[in-house]
């Protein structure tokens, strides 16, 4: 949290400045305002910019110094569009990392397991990806992250270490939760935007302007379109001369906390 901290202090120091200047001068009101309104709009900048490294350091691409890239599924697992996806890594022979939520993982723990043994790896991605999921306590947040921390070790054996925010959202009780597990906070590099874009030809023309070396690139596999969209991408990027890597290896960190 260290830009949060360092913009904090830099907020509070100066509101004491200008109330001290007011004391001798007269400080009109928009010059606070404008300045409470300016932090609030760091901060609202720092929660959503998953890049921005404000409230804790993410872990968002590779080196750019060759020309690999890493794929990641959020939002699964699901049995009937998740399978798909995995035939297609298969075939490719592409290993990926899911970030997944743990209340579908409760109902598709079969499905869980495949995704381990195909040699992917799992994240968490919260437990109930609630819509009020960046509102929820310290408390709350620690309990979704458990719950499905235990739900991926049962089915698994795997014990997990890294995370990713739903929505892309930091803050700080949830920083302080993920602090508190011990997690790696996984971002990315490259938005594929695919829960809003539906013509898997303009999805495919985004990502492929977008691409660059070291790339995490973010897609859902709770979708339909996600297997036909991540086999011609692999295909594209295999042309273009770029190979994939595990995102572990990708970002240099360990996936899971050893047993
Ligand atoms: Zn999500």
């Amino acid at each position: 949290m260290l830009k949060y901290r360092q913009i904090s202090i830099a907020f509070i120091c100066t509101l004491v400045v200008i109330a001290a200047c007011d004391v001798f001068f007269r400080i009109p009101v928009l010059l606070y305002a404008g300045t409470i309104l300016a932090y609030i709009a760091i901060l609202a900048w720092g929660s959503a910019d998953i890049s921005s490294n404000f409230y804790t350091e993410t872990l968002c691409r590779g080196k750019m110094d060759s020309k690999t890239l890493a794929l990641t599924f959020d939002d699964g697992p699901d049995d009937r569009t998740t399978p798909a996806l995995l035939e297609v890594l298969e075939k490719e022979g592409v290993k990926a990392a899911f970030f997944i939520i743990g209340r579908k993982a409760e109902e598709n723990c079969s499905l869980l397991r495949r995704i381990d043994s195909d040699g992917h790896l799992i994240g968490g991605h919260s437990y109930s990806h609630s819509s009020l999921f960046d509102l929820f306590s310290r408390r709350r947040l620690l309990g979704e992250l458990t719950r499905t921390e235990v739900i991926i070790s049962n089915c698994t054996g795997r014990k997990i270490r890294m995370f990713r925010p739903p929505f892309g959202v930091t803050n700080p009780p949830l920083c302080d939760a993920l602090k508190q597990k011990g997690y790696k906070v996984i971002g990315w590099s490259l938005r594929s935007r695919d829960t809003v874009i539906s013509d898997e030809e303009k999805l495919l023309a985004r990502i492929k302007a977008r691409i660059r070396p070291g790339d995490v690139i973010l897609l859902h596999d709770s979708l339909s379109q996600t297997a036909s969209v991540t086999g011609k991408l692999i295909k594209f990027a295999k042309e273009q001369g770029y190979s994939f890597e595990r995102p572990d290896k990708l970002l240099g960190i360990e996936a899971y906390e050893k047993v």
